[in-house]
């Protein structure tokens, strides 16, 4: 069934990409529609913000929620080695003087419905239970979607542009077979939930840790409401399977092996399944064409260390409503219309995993780069906080240089061996 209705653009995903860029096509006064395949709440996985996220949310007129939510404040990120040394946590306020400088830990079923509610209150159309099957096309050019309803039947909805934020299903990246996986990022993630688990004092309650293991990996530790936390080990499939495909048998090896989780999680009890996720990096070789592009994870996903995603997503919803309305004012949404939300985000993506890349190789370590470069220090947390439209590029020449100094054939210590 054809819906008879006209759209200025119609928004795949309802997740923070897809429902920021409903909000600002809805502030800019262009009737959008936001098309969510799962009825929200639902479980999605990456908790921790980055400072930065802060400028979106005060564009879209959100930022009471964090309070009101109870969302635990973070301050820093620390890092603990393979012997549970704890680093010097980064404090972003060390180096920023905003209101940005605190950012939060998230419950994403919460906080993503928060985003969606948003969207609907600032004007967008909201349709859950809606999952889109097919882009429409005359020619190059796309004109819509075809959506299944959660009843079965089909729908049309005809548009002027397309933007597409279906995260890791990448809807458009796979049926364009544009998506590219990044070669140098190939790891998997098995992660869980606890209650009761210990908090580190003070300023450090609501940190995001990082904890090193052997082999090229690393466990997140993120607190969440209600003395909730958010635990995951990442690290290649090989070393994560090597003895057993059991994903709670993984993690409860990995998670008594690594000494700090394993001392934090002894006070908790696990609350939820453990589950796993695959196929970490990829980048989708364009971002868009004539009357569509890609928001978000459908166009990038990076691996999480730095917890760069939901900024990269709503950032990315942000530039790709602004480019559509901008398109839309011009005449038409063309591929050009996206030539700048393009190059900004390649340019963003790569300055990260850049840092990403630093991250693991095996003999590099943050603590002696500062060392050998300390007027670099606050580049470096430009970096960790998503400042990253800055110009980092002097960081990124010398992380590039130190760590090709630093680099040895093979070594028996991770990076993590040294904090
Ligand atoms: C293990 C792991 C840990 C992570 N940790 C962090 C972290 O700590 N901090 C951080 O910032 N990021 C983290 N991330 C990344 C973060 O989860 C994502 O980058 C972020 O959710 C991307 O938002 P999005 O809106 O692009 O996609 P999503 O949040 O995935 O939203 C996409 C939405 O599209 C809907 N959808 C999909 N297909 C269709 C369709 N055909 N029709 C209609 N709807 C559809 C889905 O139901 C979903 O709601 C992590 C990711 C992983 C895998």
């Amino acid at each position: 069934m054809d819906t008879g209705e006209r759209y200025d653009c119609i928004v795949i995903g309802g997740g923070p990409a897809g429902a920021t860029a409903g909000t600002v096509l809805a502030q800019h006064g262009r009737r959008v529609a936001v098309l969510e395949r799962d009825a929200f709440p639902r479980h999605h996985i990456g908790e921790s913000l980055m400072p930065y996220t802060w400028f979106t949310f005060e564009r879209l007129g959100v930022l009471d929620w964090f309070e009101q939510a109870a969302c635990p404040k973070k301050y820093s990120v620390q890092f603990v080695s393979t012997t549970g040394k704890v680093s010097q946590p980064f404090y972003f306020f060390e180096t920023i003087e905003h209101p940005c400088s605190t950012t939060w830990q998230v419950l994403r079923s919460d906080f993503d419905r928060m985003l969606l509610d948003n969207a609907r209150a600032k004007g967008a159309e909201v349709r859950q239970g809606a999952t889109v099957r097919e882009l429409l096309m005359e020619g190059d050019r796309a004109v819509g979607v075809r959506v299944q309803g959660a009843d079965g039947g089909s729908e049309t909805f005809r548009a002027d542009a397309v933007i597409d934020a279906s995260g890791r299903d990448t809807f458009l990246a796979s049926k364009l077979g544009w998506k590219r996986r990044d070669p140098d990022l190939t790891k998997i993630s098995i992660f869980t939930y606890y209650r009761g688990a210990k908090r580190d004092p003070g300023l450090d309650e609501g940190a995001t840790t990082v904890a090193y293991i052997p082999e090229k990996g690393w466990f997140w530790y993120i607190p969440l409401p209600d003395d909730v936390v958010s635990v995951g080990v990442v690290a290649e499939a090989d070393y994560l399977y090597r003895d057993t495909r059991d994903p709670e048998a993984i993690f409860a090896r990995e998670a008594a092996d690594c000494i700090w989780i394993a001392d934090h999680l002894s006070t908790g009890t696990r609350i939820e399944p453990v589950r796993v996720t695959g196929e970490f990096s990829y980048r989708a070789e364009a971002i868009g064409g004539d009357g569509f592009c890609l928001a978000g994870d459908a166009f990038s996903f990076l691996d999480p260390v730095f917890s760069t995603g939901v900024f990269m997503a709503l950032k990315s919803g942000e530039m790709a409503a602004d480019a559509v309305h901008r398109g839309l004012d011009a005449g038409g949404v063309t591929a050009e219309t996206f030539v700048e939300y393009e190059r900004d985000m390649r340019w963003a993506l790569d300055q990260f995993r850049q840092l990403v890349l630093s991250f693991y190789n095996q003999t590099f370590s943050f603590r002696d780069f500062i060392r050998a470069h300390p007027d670099l220090h606050p580049r470096l947390v430009d970096a960790l906080v998503g400042n990253v439209f800055a110009d980092l590029g002097p960081l990124f020449d010398a992380l590039r240089e130190f760590s090709a100094r630093t680099s040895q054939p093979e070594v028996a210590q991770p990076a993590g061996a040294r904090p």
